[in-house]
C-alpha cells in the first residue's frame, strides 16, 4: 500500500484538514510531522465540527493511529484541552490509536509569553504571530534549550534540566525584556497538571512507524500550514519557523526512510493569507469583504479575517513545485458561485517586468498582479458530486487552473463537509 502526504501550496487554510478526514479511510496511520498549535485545521463529519489544532485528523476513523512527530511542537497545555474538547463529542482518544514521539519537543510554558513580549517590542513592525509561542520554541529547540516529551518518562534527569532550563528562559525574559520570571513551583504544577495526563501516550513513535512500514502499512503524512509559509523557501520573516513541504515529512515523522509515493497539494480556488507580510493578489474594500463573508474567511486558531484575493497562480506555481505535488485538491470552487467574471492572476509584473516566476521575498514589495478572467458559473454548485455535472464555465476555470500548474486536479471540492467533494479518475 502507498504512502502519501498532503500538504497546503498557499499560504495555509487551504483546506487540508477535511482532505486527511477524507483520505484516511485509504490509511493506517496518520502522523502530523511539523508546526504546533498555532494553526487550526477545519473538519465536519458525523462527530460534528472541530477546529484541530495540534491532533492529527485521522482521530475521527476508527482504526486508524494517529501519530505527533518528532517535527511537531507539542505544547501539553494546548493538547490536553483540544483532547478533552474531543472526548467530550464522543470521539475515543487512546494510547492505541493516538501516540506522541517521545523524540517531539515540548513547548514551554514561557514560550507563549516570549511570543507576546517579541511581539510587543516590534509594535507596528510585528510578524503577525498567533502568540502560540511557535517561534520562540523552534529557536529553543535548535539551540537546545527545550526538553524532549519522552523526558518527561526520567523524572530525576528531567528536574536537573528543567532547572537549567528555567535559569536560561529567565535570564531571556528578565534581560531582554525586563518582564516577571518564572519559578521551579510553576513548572511543578505545569508538569502535573498538563504533562502527567499526556504521559501515556508517550512512546518510540519511529519504531512504531519503522515496523509498520516494513509490515505493509500505509501512511498519510499530515502538514499544517503552505508552501509560502515554509521556513526556507516561503516569505522569509512571514513565515512559519518549521518545514512545511512534503520533502520534511519523513524527518520530521521519525521515519528518515519514509517512502511516499503521492503528494497531494491543497490549493485554493482563490488566495487567503493570514497575519503579516507580501499578499501581491490582495483585494480590499467592497470586493474583499465579499469574498471573505462568503468564503467565511476568519482563522480557525485567532478568529482573524483573512487577507483575500483571487487565485494567484505565480504563487501556487511555485508553491507545487515546492511541494513536488503529484496531484492537486482544489478546494472551496462553491465560494465563486457569485461572481459574473473570476479574476485569476496569471503572472506579476516586477519593477516593469512579466514575470511567472515567483520573485524572492524582498522584490515581492515591487510586484504588482497581471489578472485575466474567466467566465462565472453562477449557481449553486455545492450538490454537484461528479465532473459532468459541474457547469462548463466551472470545469473550465478548474482546466484552465490545472494548465497553468502543470499537475493533475484530482479532487474539487464544492463544500465543507467530507462527501462535499468531486473526485476525478
Ligand atoms: P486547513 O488548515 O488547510 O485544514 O484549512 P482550514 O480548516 O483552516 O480552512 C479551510 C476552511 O474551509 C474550513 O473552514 C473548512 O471547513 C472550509 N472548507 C474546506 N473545503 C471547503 C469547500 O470546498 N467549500 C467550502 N465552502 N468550505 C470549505
Amino acid at each position: 500500500m502507498s504512502n502519501c502526504a498532503i500538504v497546503g501550496v498557499n499560504w495555509g487554510d487551504e483546506g487540508k484538514g477535511r482532505m486527511v478526514d477524507l483520505l484516511t479511510r485509504q490509511y493506517d496511520i496518520v502522523v502530523r510531522y511539523q508546526g504546533g498549535g498555532n494553526a487550526g485545521h477545519t473538519v465536519i463529519n458525523e462527530h460534528g465540527k472541530f477546529a484541530l489544532h495540534l491532533l492529527p485528523s485521522g482521530i475521527f476513523r476508527s482504526g486508524v493511529v494517529n501519530i505527533l512527530g518528532n517535527g511537531v511542537a507539542v505544547d501539553p497545555e494546548s493538547l490536553l484541552t483540544e483532547m478533552r474538547d474531543v472526548t467530550s463529542k464522543g470521539v475515543a482518544l487512546t494510547p492505541d490509536m493516538l501516540k506522541i514521539s517521545d523524540r517531539a519537543s515540548l513547548v514551554l510554558p514561557w514560550h507563549r509569553r516570549m511570543d507576546e513580549l517579541e511581539e510587543q517590542r516590534l509594535g507596528d513592525r510585528q510578524y503577525g504571530s498567533t502568540k502560540q509561542g511557535i517561534a520562540p520554541f523552534y529557536a529553543d529547540k535548535y539551540r537546545k534549550k527545550t526538553i524532549m516529551a519522552g523526558e518527561l518518562l526520567y523524572p530525576e534527569q528531567l528536574k536537573k534540566r528543567l532547572c537549567d532550563l528555567l535559569e536560561w528562559a529567565n535570564l531571556t525574559l528578565s534581560g531582554v525584556y525586563g518582564a516577571e520570571c518564572y519559578t521551579m513551583p510553576m513548572l511543578d504544577a505545569w508538569l502535573k497538571d498538563f504533562c502527567e495526563p499526556i504521559k501515556p501516550y508517550i512512546c518510540d513513535t519511529g519504531a512504531f512507524l519503522h515496523d509498520a512500514q516494513a509490515a505493509g502499512k500505509s501512511i498519510l503524512f499530515e502538514a499544517q500550514l503552505g508552501s509560502l509559509r515554509d521556513l526556507d523557501f516561503g516569505i522569509y520573516p512571514y513565515t512559519t519557523s518549521s518545514n512545511t513541504l512534503a520533502a520534511f515529512a519523513s524527518v520530521g515523522s521519525g521515519l528518515p526512510g519514509a517512502r511516499i509515493d503521492e503528494v497531494i497539494g491543497v490549493a485554493k480556488a482563490y488566495s487567503t493569507c493570514v497575519g503579516e507580510g507580501p499578499f501581491v493578489c490582495e483585494l480590499f474594500g467592497e470586493e474583499a469583504e465579499t469574498l471573505r463573508r462568503i468564503g467565511a474567511e476568519y482563522g480557525a486558531k485567532t478568529g482573524r479575517p483573512r487577507r483575500v484575493g483571487p487565485l494567484d497562480l505565480v504563487a501556487t506555481r511555485y508553491g507545487v513545485q515546492l511541494q513536488a505535488a503529484t496531484a492537486l485538491a482544489l478546494t472551496k470552487l462553491d465560494v465563486l458561485s457569485y461572481l459574473d467574471r473570476i479574476p485569476v492572476c496569471t503572472h506579476y509584473r516586477v519593477n516593469g517586468v512579466l514575470t511567472d516566476r515567483f520573485p524572492f521575498p524582498a522584490a515581492l514589495a515591487d510586484a504588482e498582479p497581471v489578472i485575466e478572467y474567466l467566465d462565472g458559473w453562477k449557481c449553486d454548485i455545492s450538490g454537484v458530486r461528479a465532473w459532468e455535472d459541474l457547469p462548463a464555465a466551472a470545469r473550465e476555470y478548474v482546466s484552465f487552473i490545472q494548465s497553468r500548474l502543470d499537475c493533475p486536479i484530482r479532487y474539487v471540492s464544492v463544500g465543507p463537509e467530507r462527501d462535499s467533494i468531486i473526485i476525478r479518475d
